[in-house]
């Protein structure tokens, strides 16, 4: 990180400076040119708070050379990251690493006989996950909220009858207790910068899916694996799904980009939810398929077995036979780019 001082900065400010960053553990290399002066800062950077640096009235400006993620960069953990979710059968679903995931489920779990016909259904056409939300963040709070701990036994229960290990939304480090027999805790758009909720899942050794925000960069995307990594818990997959744009045809704006751009930046598996992501049940299987062509090391996808009747997302959720449909194109397209 360098930072650029104002003309006119005295030497006894710019020793202020140097002990303040000393104090915080940071190497300082000073390079005074003629008109101006630049302060390396050396070691690790990713404690220092760019903006309360870049407000000092000496300074003009900051660049970080480096970039403050470190847990989660490629460049400290040059492999891939493969995150193992068990299954009730003693095998483990492999995420990363060439491993592809699908995961399937309703948007909401409703009643027993929904998620056991989606479980059988998505298991049957090739789906190694099940999801299904019990907490669910919805912008209306009149809105359906979901089942809660009723839809957690539910899914545990599609679970045992199919083996199919369960994906679900937490909204509140709160409810962790009744997480303890779920496979993999999601983080939904909305709370990808509850920072208290990522500390605490930090604590866990859970594997993790963390979902990108609503209007959230790819580096504050990281920076929220980050948290989640600083607290020790490393299985993280992360998932594109759309952001906001100007854009209202589709729900959101699928940014594809992201999955080779993020395959660059960090060593966690990259997912992609073409559902949330286009709000559309047409636009699903194109937008998995090219998922699958970019690489992507997964696909999540809303599957209900009556999607006019669901009680969340309905216009966006495949019927079984749809999904069916979809694993078939998105296996060849894979197949294809290999
Ligand atoms: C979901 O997966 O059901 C969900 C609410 O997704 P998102 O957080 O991406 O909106
Ligand atoms: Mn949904």
């Amino acid at each position: 990180m360098i930072a650029v001082l104002k003309q006119g900065t005295s030497q006894e400010q710019i020793e202020h400076l140097t002990s303040w960053l000393e104090t915080q553990g940071i190497g300082v290399h000073i390079c005074e040119g003629h008109f101006q002066t630049i302060v390396g800062l050396l070691g690790d950077t990713s404690r220092v708070d760019e903006e309360l640096l870049s407000g000092l009235d000496m300074v003009e400006s900051v660049k970080r050379i480096s970039e403050p993620f470190k847990s989660a960069n490629r460049k400290f953990h040059p492999d891939d990251s493969i995150i193992e979710i068990p299954a009730p059968d003693g095998t483990c679903v492999k995420v990363g690493g060439g491993n592809f995931v699908a995961i399937a489920g309703p948007c909401s779990v409703e009643s027993e006989a929904q998620i056991l016909e989606v479980a059988r259904a998505v298991k049957a056409s090739g789906a190694n996950l099940l999801r299904g939300g019990a907490f669910k963040p919805r912008t209306s709070p009149y809105d359906f909220q979901g089942l809660k701990a009723d839809g957690i036994a539910l899914l545990l229960e599609a679970k045992k009858e199919t083996g199919l290990p369960i994906v679900t939304e937490i909204m509140s480090a709160d409810h962790l207790p009744l997480f303890e027999e779920v496979d993999v805790i999601q983080v939904g758009a909305r709370n990808m910068q509850n920072f208290e909720l990522l500390k605490e899942l930090g604590k866990t050794r859970k594997p993790i899916l963390l979902k990108r925000g609503l209007a959230n960069t790819m580096k504050e995307f990281l920076m929220s694996a980050e948290y989640i990594m600083a607290g020790g818990n490393e299985n993280i997959i992360l998932c594109e799904r759309g952001v906001r744009t100007f854009e209202t045809y589709t729900r959101n704006t699928l940014d594809l980009a992201a999955v080779p751009m993020l395959h660059e930046l960090t060593h966690l598996p990259i997912i992609v939810d073409p559902s949330h992501a286009t709000g559309i049940s047409r636009l699903v299987r194109p937008m998995a398929c090219a998922a699958a062509a970019c690489n992507a090391d997964g696909i999540m996808i809303e599957v209900h077995n009556d999607p006019k009747k669901a009680l969340c997302d309905g216009p966006q959720s495949l019927t079984p036979a749809q999904f069916d449909d979809v694993m078939k194109a998105v296996l060849r397209v894979r197949e294809a780019v290999l």
